[in-house]
């Protein structure tokens, strides 16, 4: 996939600030793509950066192969972290705006705007003031208005903090069928576990420096230990393969290989000494305590 965004060698200070170093990578088209970072590690800027708001001190961005240009905003979505709409209008306004300031017709965006609020299961709210939606309901609404305009890149900055588990979902289902339509998406998350649901590539930024970067499987393959969980048939016999073995509560086997064996060699020398394997996989590491290892040691 050609990259549908590229950051090069971003720098920004705010006075004494440094908010990013020399800050490179790129977003493949047609994926999810996770910024992860601590609070106050410079994801932010990076955005406010791609959408023009602010300028860095250094470097570039590509956006769809070209030097960034504002002609570029049309083809690009951005939920911002502050949340904030019109409270005096009507829903169903706010999003025939939001539509039409994207380009399409008053017509086309009014029927959008009606198929994403049923989509949201927020039908009823149409010729709702915004002012009488819950704070779940306006998160939503807003989203609604960032997606149906269909954007090749849409950018979301933290979209399902403070929904419930249910609406959390679907916000992720709509990312899923997003990129099943080939359009990209950047989602900035403190949420781990939707990084392993959904995300297929993540970058981790620390104190303004690119950490962590590449596909979510290999990056957790990067972090793991020597570890595979088994599933056995009876006892598992000794092998000079595993250095040790952990039963866990659900009746499995955690076992660390010994230095330099393959996971495919310590499944043969178990297999020859008579194991009943029906289950061998590897342990990968929770991308939540990749996050925490290099934040806390500041190094990846
Ligand atoms: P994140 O989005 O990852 O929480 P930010 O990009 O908002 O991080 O912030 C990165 C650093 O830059 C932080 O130290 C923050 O305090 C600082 N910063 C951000 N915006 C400004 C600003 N407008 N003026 C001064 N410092 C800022």
């Amino acid at each position: 996939m050609l990259p549908v965004l590229a950051f090069e060698g971003l720098t920004k200070s705010y006075g004494e600030t440094v908010a990013l170093r020399d800050v490179s990578f790129d977003v493949p088209g047609g994926q999810i793509f996770g910024l992860l970072g601590p609070n106050g590690a410079g994801k932010s800027t990076l955005i406010r950066i791609l959408m023009d708001i602010i300028r860095p001190d250094a470097g570039a961005v590509r956006v769809f192969g070209e030097p960034r240009r504002r002609a570029h905003l049309d083809r690009l979505g951005y939920l911002p972290e502050e949340r904030g709409l019109y409270k005096k209008l009507k829903v169903g306004e706010v999003m025939t705006y939001f539509g039409a300031l994207k380009g399409l017709s008053r017509a086309e965006a009014r029927r959008r705007a009606l198929a994403w609020l049923e989509r949201l299961e927020l039908g009823h709210t149409v010729n709702w003031k915004i002012e009488r939606l819950s704070k779940g309901m306006g998160q939503k609404v807003q989203i609604a208005s960032v997606l149906m305009t269909d954007p090749e890149l849409c950018v979301l900055d933290e979209p399902t903090t403070g929904l419930d588990p249910i609406n959390v979902r679907l916000v992720l289902d709509l990312l899923g069928e997003r990129r099943a339509r080939g359009l990209s998406t950047i989602l900035s998350t403190h949420h781990m576990n939707e990084v392993e649901a959904i995300c297929d590539r993540v970058a981790l930024i620390d104190r303004g420096r690119l950490m962590v970067y590449g596909a979510v499987d290999e990056v957790r393959r990067r972090y793991s230990l020597p570890e595979v969980r088994v599933g056995a048939r009876g006892s598992l016999p000794v092998v000079p393969q595993v250095a040790s073995a952990e039963r866990e509560t659900n009746g499995t086997w955690k076992l660390l290989l010994a230095d330099g064996v393959a996971a495919d060699a310590a499944l043969a020398a178990l297999i020859g000494a008579g194991a009943a394997i029906e289950r061998f996989e590897p342990v990968l590491a929770p991308i939540e305590d990749i996050f925490l290892r290099v934040v806390r040691e500041g190094q990846a």
